[in-house]
């Protein structure tokens, strides 16, 4: 990959200005989006990154890398953050993002080379984003929120070219029910409630949707129930213990009637809590704090299974799943504090985030809840790399088909927005005067970048799909794109890869943003003490005190990867 247009700046002095300053960030800008280019698209390339710790990671997935990738040039992290926005406000497409920004400053600089005025360009680049945004609109298909099938192909083309292609079918229609079920009344999607967890072990098949919440959490006696039908479930803030001052006992070790008559005051105390507990009617507690082993064991007669130190948000997660009120005082609870859960059961299986810590071999799942939207997306695979690539496709996808419910429009996939982008502004320019006419016109130049990396990365002739895409469109075939797997042109609807308009219209935004700020610096002037630092070539380095310290280092940052 990228062994041209990366820049290693020794730069010794503390400012560049001028065209240096230009060329040197657009360069830079560039070098980024050229780092990523191979992974565009269902046939793109995975990338294996390695930190200095040794860690690895292989993805394909644009915002994954620009993240691991330890960047240090300020224009480049410019770039970087119109992948970071793009995942941020979609969770999909960052690729194509930053493709386009650099197409954005590669063509630029060409027009900078032709004496093009650089506020020429940003103005034909901005009046270029609003006439292109326009063209989407129209060409937006409107989605209904029930529309499962569409949905799917949604989910499914985030998937490809992702470590969880093979199980596009099942991970897709997964995501589309998790999701469905967290759409609020407002029509807005509760991303949060949407849970993605992942299980060493077993093949990406065995994935499965939850309709229910899980918890790694085992109930404190071997002898509590580990299933239970129609549960009712207490969230109790507090400890099933005795304090000392409860029980006012200050025994002296030794004398055996005083101790005797503090473990009775104390037993009292527990089987009281237990029995106030059990009058409630309740089948299941999670308590805040500890549980006596005394007070487990009664409640375990009683049939009650217990776990003790349940972490606040699952309390929380918990209450709201079932219903749930949570209880700070036993004294005054009663029925009406219950929660429900239709099934709770216990599944051996091992959670690889939380293994990192500790060894936890059991979940606790909730299913059957009265609270509709609550769901739990059960990722399953062979190794801890594979799972990390499906959870992030997974996660991409539940974005995708968010924005589409939440906005109700769609655009086809393959290449064809930008070429229909492409075809509307070359026709835009013809009505714009002067210089930024050249400018509008790069920026069409600019969108055909996209497709022309689609065809490239899926080994088809770029040229000639450029060419034909183009011919289609002009005929007015406004869905046609590339499928990655023939090079044929296609109807993309019919082929299934759509994406939401979203997709399309942040990266537009944060492209064109990023792309202008960048052309209009004319001046670099740096503190090296601000950067240098935490950077390890700088420090070897010797330059000069307060020297360019931030502007280096670009080519180095990111040697893990090559
Ligand atoms: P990004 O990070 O931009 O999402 P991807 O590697 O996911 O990058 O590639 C996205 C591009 O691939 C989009 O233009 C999308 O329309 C296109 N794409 C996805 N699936 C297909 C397919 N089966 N055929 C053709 N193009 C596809
Ligand atoms: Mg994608």
């Amino acid at each position: 990959m990228a062994d041209g247009p990366m820049v290693v700046l020794s730069d010794e002095s503390q400012r560049t200005s001028g065209e240096d300053a230009r060329s040197m960030n657009l360069e830079a800008g560039r070098a980024v989006a050229e780092t990523i280019r191979t992974t565009l698209g269902p046939r793109g390339m995975d990338k294996m990154l390695v930190d200095q710790g040794g860690n690895v990671v292989v993805t394909n997935d644009g915002v994954t890398l620009l993240e691991e990738m330890d960047v240090d040039h300020p224009a480049a992290d410019m770039i970087i953050d119109v992948a970071t926005t793009q995942e941020a406000e979609v969770g999909d497409g960052t690729t194509s993002a930053v493709i386009l920004a650099g197409a954005l400053l590669s063509n630029a600089e060409d027009l900078l080379e032709q004496d093009i005025h650089p506020t020429s360009i940003v103005a034909g680049y901005r009046h270029a984003a609003e006439a292109v945004l326009d063209v989407f609109e129209d060409m937006a298909t409107e989605v209904d929120p029930d529309d499962e099938e569409i949905l799917k192909q949604v989910a499914g083309t985030a998937m490809t070219g992702k470590g969880a292609e093979a199980e596009k079918e099942l991970l897709s229609s997964m995501v589309v029910s998790a999701v469905q079920a967290a759409v609020r009344d407002d029509g807005t999607v509760d991303q949060d409630a949407v849970v993605v967890r992942q299980f060493y072990g077993a093949s990406i098949d065995d994935s499965e949707f939850v309709d229910g919440v899980l918890f790694d959490i085992e109930p404190v006696s071997q002898n509590m129930a580990r299933e239970h039908e129609d549960a009712n479930v207490l969230i109790y803030e507090g400890a099933i213990e005795v304090s000392e001052t409860n029980v006012g006992a200050e025994a002296t070790v030794g004398n055996m009637d005083e101790l005797q008559g503090f473990v009775e005051r104390e037993q009292s105390e527990l089987a009281d809590m237990v029995d106030r507990i059990a009058a409630t009617g309740a089948d299941i507690v999670l308590a805040d704090g500890g549980i006596d082993e005394y007070a487990a064991e009664r409640l375990a007669k009683e049939g009650i299974t217990a776990y003790r130190r349940v972490d606040d948000d699952k309390r929380e997660r918990l209450a709201q799943a079932t219903g749930a009120t949570r209880v700070g005082d036993l004294e005054t609870v009663s029925e009406d504090d219950l929660g429900f859960a239709g099934t709770v059961s216990e599944r051996v299986i091992r959670d690889l985030t939380v293994r990192r810590q500790a060894d936890h071999e059991s979940t606790t799942v909730f299913s059957d809840l009265p609270t509709e939207g609550v769901g739990t997306i059960v990722l399953r695979g062979g190794t801890e790399h594979v799972l990390d690539e499906v959870e992030r496709a997974v996660v991409d996808s539940i974005g995708v088909v968010s924005a589409a419910i939440e906005d109700g429009s769609v655009l086809p996939g393959g290449g064809a927005p930008e070429i229909e982008a492409a075809l509307a502004l070359r026709e835009e320019a013809d009505s714009v005067e002067g210089r930024e006419q050249l400018a509008v016109e790069a920026f069409a130049e600019a969108f055909e970048d996209g497709p022309r990396t689609l065809a490239e990365n899926a080994g088809h002739d770029a040229i000639d799909a450029l060419v034909d895409m183009t011919a289609r469109h002009d005929g007015g075939d406004v869905n046609v794109g590339i499928d990655a797997d023939t090079g044929e042109l296609v109807e993309m609807f019919e082929d299934g890869v759509v994406e939401p308009l979203r997709v399309k219209t942040t990266a537009v935004d944060s492209a064109v943003d990023a792309a202008t700020m960048i052309i209009r610096i004319d001046d670099v002037i740096s503190a090296g003490d601000l950067s240098v630092g935490d950077d390890e070539e700088e420090a070897g380095g010797g330059g000069p005190p307060g020297g360019a310290g931030g502007m280096g280092g670009m080519g180095g940052g990111m040697g893990g990867m090559m």
